[in-house]
């Protein structure tokens, strides 16, 4: 069978041939193209010679590029354009590559000759990528226990076995807890202040179930508006402590015991591996680096941003007090937060979106990129599509070489997630005198043209591309020997460094007043408008601050910080005092957060939960160096372009970071553009 997976992609810039593949190739693609990265690490681990740097960790890092390559296609097209057909062959070839790169990991032959380089590293003369490299691919055995000997080995997997087993349970004890509870509601009354699209949605749960009147679920669709608009007090208790009781309540779906036990796990899992602590494991591959840095880096956000929070909190208090309420409750917050923003701001969306016509944000993006980095945007047909709505290009630099190719996919449609990301199919590279370029793509859910409107984006639809599109620039703009240190393959609390830097050109009028014209008279975007947008993103952000950071100092509380996990005895006890600074709220007995922390105990959040604010105070830190230079400082992005952009994971991200801004990041920058200083 002509298998277009398997032969040489004979397209322009040898892209995917998206037009060309059915179903049925993938499959018999997936099982050759595995067939073939297993021979070709048999080749590393057979060859006779002495294990040199290329012709093991090089080797290794360009083995599997024809599986890659079919990968990226396959898994972009499950999340942007799936069916049934498409997720059931997910289903089956996941497995296989699961069981491909476990065999890897366990490939003892592999291992010894990695190590044997590893060891002896200082008499090869490497570069510094190379090193990274090195790095890199030693710790990716040894974090998984390589060095242990076979006992320890073997009470590693035990370990790995029932830490899974273990966040499965957390997050299917959660969800049947979540799932448990339903408000059911008759009297249309007590719905007073919800807007038409929840109550209607509220409606239709009470329908489904041949019910008359409405409920209100643990969901956040349904939980979160509830919580915002709805007027009835009684009910807001009753909702908001039901949901902070999920896996707390002492019956068969509770957490407590399962987080002691996962705590002490990965404590143990650690110490197994000579770590002090799952901290330190974590950090060891962050660009905080220590549990001391994140901590410390917490505490100092902590004691800047509590004064503001706890201002803004005596002023939500004065705020309730019309309403005869004395001491703000969990279940008040985010019903007064928003009635007051409503007050002070007025802020109408709708008003905004008529600047915001999508091929005039596009146009936008594209100008601003080429700005600052000299990327120039032709649209060309000649690449092949999965979607006729996918639109492709070809980014140039100023020299006219070619740089990359571009993917936008821009509207919902049945087969695609939710949300917005950016991916690649085919990732950056040099090879002899070839530096292979990537293919990017970044993938949205926007509001589609009607017949009589064009695409006209909300404030936040238009952040999110920017968001989006400075991803998309570090996958573009990459420039590195080896695929996987390439673009955006760098650590976690160092990826959204570019993203959402970029997102802050979108508050300034110079950047607006290139694209941001009314779509039918071209008159461009009022200022008090942007001004009042601006006012509102940081309305309430000391509370805000003290929230994401009790969340953080929880997570390094269980994983280290708190002391040794054994004795830790009450769950509750436990997290109030790791609370006990950040806390405005009176506590609920009945209430505890741990025990429905989903992305510490079920998802892969552990110790990085401060990420979210430090990615905060990257990119503040970064955007304040472009502010004093001018946003569109050629000198500025270069050096952004030369020293982050283009360098991807090949070096630790401080020091890249410190290459650009020539000191390390501070909270000032963040703390003054959110106003709490
Ligand atoms: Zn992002």
């Amino acid at each position: 069978m002509n298998n277009p997976l398997l032969e040489k992609f004979n397209t322009p810039h040898s892209t995917a041939p998206f037009s060309k593949i059915k179903n049925e190739h993938f499959k018999p693609a997936f099982k050759e193209a595995i067939a073939l990265a297993k021979t070709e690490i048999d080749n590393i681990t057979n060859n006779q010679e002495t294990p040199t740097f290329e012709n093991t960790i090089e080797a290794l890092d360009f083995s599997g590029y024809k599986l890659d390559r079919i990968s990226s296609v396959f898994f972009n097209l499950n999340s942007a354009e799936t069916n049934d057909e498409i997720q059931k062959i997910a289903q089956e070839v996941s497995p296989w590559l699961s069981e491909f790169s476990n065999d890897i990991g366990l490939n003892e032959l592999l291992f010894e000759r990695v190590k044997l380089i590893y060891d002896n590293q200082d008499s090869l003369e490497l570069s510094t990528e190379q090193k990274t490299l090195l790095d890199k691919k030693y710790k990716g055995f040894t974090r998984n226990g390589a060095n242990l000997n076979d006992s320890d080995k073997e009470q590693l997997r035990e370990i790995d076995k029932n830490l899974s087993k273990l966040s499965l349970q957390f997050g299917e004890n959660l969800l049947a807890e979540t799932n448990a509870y339903e408000l059911y509601i008759k009297d249309e009354n007590q719905l007073d202040g919800l807007p038409d699209g929840t109550k209607e949605a509220a409606h239709l749960l009470a329908k489904q179930q041949q019910k008359e009147g409405w409920i209100i679920t643990l969901d956040y669709p349904s939980y979160i508006p509830f919580m915002t608009y709805a007027k009835d007090r009684k009910l807001r208790e009753e909702i908001s402590t039901a949901f902070g009781a999920r896996a707390f309540q002492g019956n068969k779906n509770d957490n407590q015991n399962i987080v002691l036990d996962i705590v002490k796990l990965r404590n143990e899992r650690a110490n197994l591996l000579g770590y002090k602590t799952h901290a330190h494991f974590v950090l060891e591959e962050r660009m905080a680096e220590t549990p001391e840095k994140v901590l410390s880096f917490s505490n100092e956000l902590l004691a800047k941003a509590k004064p503001a929070a706890e201002r803004e909190f005596k002023q939500l208090t004065e705020f309730a007090k019309k309403d005869g309420i004395e001491q703000l409750q969990k279940w008040d917050g985010a019903y007064y937060s928003e009635k007051l923003k409503k007050e002070l701001f007025d802020l109408d969306q709708e008003a905004l979106k008529p600047y915001f016509k999508l091929e005039n944000v596009i146009d936008g993006v594209f100008t601003i990129a080429g700005k600052l980095f000299d990327l120039q945007f032709r649209k060309v047909n000649t690449i092949d599509k999965y979607h006729e709505e996918v639109l492709t290009y070809e980014v140039t630099n100023s020299t006219g070489d070619f740089v990359s190719v571009f993917y936008a996919d821009f509207f919902p449609r049945k087969g695609k997630r939710n949300g917005a990301w950016m991916t690649s199919y085919k990732s950056q590279w040099k090879k002899n005198d070839d530096n292979s370029r990537p293919h990017v793509s970044i993938v949205c859910n926007f509001t589609k043209p009607t017949e009589t409107k064009p695409s006209l984006l909300t404030f936040n639809e238009v952040t999110t591309l920017f968001h989006e599109f400075g991803h998309a620039l570090h996958g573009m703009l990459a420039n590195t020997t080896y695929p996987s240190l390439s673009g955006t393959s760098v650590y976690w609390d160092f990826v959204e460094l570019p993203s959402q830097l970029l997102e802050n050109w979108c508050y300034e009028k110079e950047a607006l007043d290139l694209f941001a014209k009314h779509y039918e008279t071209n008159e461009p975007i009022p200022m008090d408008l942007v001004q009042k947008i601006k006012e509102s993103a940081s309305f309430l952000e000391g509370i805000q601050t003290l929230r994401q950071l009790s969340f953080g100092l929880l997570d390094m509380s269980w994983h280290g910080a708190g002391g040794p996990p054994e004795a830790i005895t009450s769950v509750k006890d436990y997290e109030n005092k790791a609370f006990s600074e950040t806390q405005l709220y009176p506590d609920v007995a009945e209430n505890c957060m741990s025990t429905a922390f989903a992305h510490i105990f079920q998802g892969g959040y552990s110790s990085g939960y401060y990420s979210y604010k430090w990615a905060e105070v990257l990119d503040a830190d970064a955007f304040e160096y472009f502010k004093e230079t001018g946003i569109f400082n050629k000198e500025t992005a270069t050096k952004f372009a030369a020293t982050i952009l283009s360098k991807g994971g090949t070096e630790k991200p401080m020091i890249l970071y410190k290459r650009f801004r020539g000191k390390e990041p501070n909270a000032d920058a963040l703390l003054k553009r959110a106003g709490l200083v």
